[in-house]
């Protein structure tokens, strides 16, 4: 177990952001600029550089679009919301994902309703990111459980999955920016649901076992 963004990693967050940017754009720009003196020498398949060219691109704007959403104004709009509510929108959203990778999201809740001040659009970010994450770590189907339980003072929700796993050597990097295991990954989508958990006062960690799954726990104050 693990709890994330200490203080210290997060005074060198900005360092790590910068040179994680600098990285994940110089690559495909070096791809493009290759490309693009290829085509220059007459040399021929354009159609193949151009469609290359085109994925570089998208890698670009793919970055950027998520390093906009960390740059939204951060004082969050906080309102009562019933949290299940929030749980079974993501649910209903990720559904037609779960029925073609063969998942199966089972929702275990005490109740039908758990007011947390909260932002529910951001909260609802987090929780698709959690659950994308558990179905990628799925790729033969199986089953999510996310439970919530309710303690005096906080809600604990927990994204349990039958998956991959991630080994221990590498779960100290999970939510560090540009960390992914994924061909097509950001490495953002985690960093982004901490600050969003941070920002809520709530606390997030991590337990996960190879090759038998992983839970997320999510804990905020109510
Ligand atoms: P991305 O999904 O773009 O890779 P994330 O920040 O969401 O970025 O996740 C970072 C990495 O953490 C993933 O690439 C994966 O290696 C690991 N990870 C996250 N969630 C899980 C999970 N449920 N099971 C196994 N590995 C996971």
């Amino acid at each position: 177990t693990k709890e994330i963004l200490q203080k210290s990693e997060k005074l060198s967050l900005v360092g790590q952001m910068a040179a994680g940017i600098a990285h994940e754009i110089r690559n495909p720009l070096t791809s493009l600029k290759g490309f693009l003196q290829l085509i220059q020498s007459g040399e021929s398949d354009k159609q193949l550089y151009y469609k290359i060219m085109n994925e570089e691109f998208n890698r670009i704007e793919l970055i950027l679009n998520e390093l906009l959403l960390l740059a939204k104004p951060n004082p969050t709009t906080l309102c009562e919301k019933n949290i299940i509510g929030v749980l079974d929108q993501v649910v209903a959203i990720l559904q037609p994902q779960c029925n073609i990778q063969n998942v199966q999201i089972n929702c275990l809740y005490q109740t039908e309703e758990i007011l947390v001040f909260c932002d529910d659009n951001q909260l609802k970010q987090v929780f698709i990111n959690l659950i994308k994450n558990a179905i990628d770590a799925m790729p033969k189907g199986g089953e999510i459980s996310l439970e919530v339980e309710r303690e005096s003072e906080q809600v604990i929700i927990r994204v349990k999955d039958q998956g991959v796993g991630i080994p221990e050597e590498k779960l100290a990097s999970i939510g560090r920016p540009f960390f992914s295991t994924k061909e097509n990954g950001t490495g953002l989508g985690l960093m982004i649901s901490f600050g969003i958990i941070e920002n809520h006062n709530g606390k997030v960690s991590v337990t996960s076992k190879e090759n038998q799954g992983t839970t997320f726990t999510i804990t905020l104050p109510l």
